[in-house]
């Protein structure tokens, strides 16, 4: 695209070498393992190293998803292997890529220019009743979850799906209370995406750490239950959370037809009109490639990323520099913002 050449741009790529670059969210260990079992191997290098580099990319949030097909027999072997996938995939890239489990593996990433992992379950189907399977997982190195994917388990109910538009309710349960008192207990995050309105409500009303939305937009920006309305943002950076922008076409609600990078810096301007620069981030949650991993499971050929691989991120800096945004303020949005919340929460 001509705005490429732009002083803009030259600008952002500068602002993403030079600081931390943060991805919230990317179904990264569901892909590897999905990967794996089609007989491929050393997925980071061949699918994602290269534009993780070129977009400066420091650290990947990524999820343990389980499909619907899986639940609810398979949930927990589903989890181990996507876990066991996603360790045994780092071996392969082990000079440029570590896995993060504390505040001195998140420095290291930090001073040496690396990319660095962090794992955490997005929905806890994985654990059914047994909330004391998060001591394992714990141990295997995730550090957060959220309580639910878009659809109801024993802990929570979820939101609609992106596509759909549905107003679902009901909160936490019992179990769903006594898993987020454990999860602030072992020092796991809580990400409340895709956690629907009731839920959300009662879970700000009892945490006591900040709490994130790993990949959610604005309401008022595009109506869709996956996004937060104003009240929550104001609540969740009242708490000292941080919101992840998602790149997802119906999240981002972009017209297909053009450019979707206004449309998403609209969100982000949002919530800074909002709450202030200090509560936006970055989680794009960009599912193509993990969509064309699986054709014949759920590919049916219309992609729905609006980035098309983290190497065009800046083009999200570079749109927000042309609207006036400060170097500064961009700084904490790329990933200021997420590092330090996770040098909060981390060991
Ligand atoms: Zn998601």
């Amino acid at each position: 695209m001509a705005r490429k050449n732009d002083e803009y741009w030259q600008q952002a790529l500068k602002l993403h070498r030079e600081n931390p670059v943060v991805d919230a969210h990317l179904d990264l260990a569901a892909e590897i393992h999905m990967r794996y079992q089609i007989g491929e191997r050393e997925v980071i290098k061949k699918h994602y190293l290269d534009n993780f580099k070129a977009g400066g990319l420091n650290i990947v949030v990524s999820s343990v998803f389980v499909n619907t097909k899986d639940l609810p027999d398979k949930g927990l072997k589903q989890a181990m292997n996507q876990i066991s996938a996603l360790l045994c995939d780092l071996e392969s890239v082990r000079d440029e890529v570590m896995f993060i489990k504390n505040q001195k593996d998140l420095d290291a990433v930090i001073a040496r220019d690396k990319i660095g992992i962090i794992l955490y379950m997005e929905g806890l189907d994985p654990i059914g009743m047994d909330k004391d399977l998060l001591w394992g997982f714990r141990e295997l190195g995730v550090r957060g979850a959220s309580l639910t994917w878009s659809r109801r388990n024993y802990l929570a109910e979820g939101c609609c799906n992106a596509s759909e538009l549905k107003d679902i309710k009901g909160g936490l349960s019992e179990l769903g209370r006594e898993t987020v008192k454990l999860m602030e207990k072992l020092s796991l995050f809580v990400d409340i995406s895709h956690l629907n309105d009731e839920g959300y409500g009662e879970l700000m009303d009892m945490v006591t750490a900040p709490v994130i939305a790993t990949h959610s937009n604005a309401r008022s920006v595009h109506m869709n239950y996956r996004n937060l309305t104003d009240e929550q943002i104001i609540k969740l950076a009242g708490h000292g959370g941080i919101m992840g922008l998602n790149a997802y076409e119906s999240i981002v609600g972009a017209d297909p037809y053009e450019d979707p990078i206004p449309k998403m810096c609209d969100h982000l301007e949002h919530v800074i009109q909002l709450v202030g620069d200090s509560h936006a981030g970055y989680g794009f949650d960009l599912c193509d490639s993990y969509y064309m991993a699986a054709p014949r499971l759920t590919f049916d050929g219309k992609r729905g990323d609006c980035l098309l691989n983290h190497k065009e991120m800046a083009e999200i800096a570079a749109e927000m520099l042309r609207r006036g945004h400060s170097e500064e303020s961009i700084k904490k949005i790329i990933g200021g913002n997420f590092i330090a919340y996770f040098r909060k929460m981390l060991p």
